[in-house]
């Protein structure tokens, strides 16, 4: 599972919820709000197959900010296979 904004290969493009403007990736949230956290769940990805379906492992979670109102929020983006 690799995520595809995360290896460059695909640009975030994503609306704000407040303005609706365009706002830009401002990095995966765990590195955004835990950049020192020890634990790592991508480690045991491959023992956890049952989780599969737990947006957390399907998908990637990115922090957006908005350059129009300021707004930060929590956007999910679905790793590829
Ligand atoms: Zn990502
Ligand atoms: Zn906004």
């Amino acid at each position: 599972m690799l995520c595809p904004v995360c290896n460059g290969l695909e640009q975030l493009a994503v609306q704000c919820p407040s303005c609706a403007a365009q706002s830009a990736d401002y990095g995966r949230t765990v590195d955004f709000t835990a950049p020192y956290a020890p634990y790592q769940p991508d480690i045991d990805e491959a023992a956890m197959t049952l989780s599969d379906v737990d947006p957390a492992v399907s998908s990637c979670s990115h922090v957006a900010c908005c350059p129009s109102c300021g707004a930060v929020f929590e956007i999910y983006v679905r790793k590829w296979r």
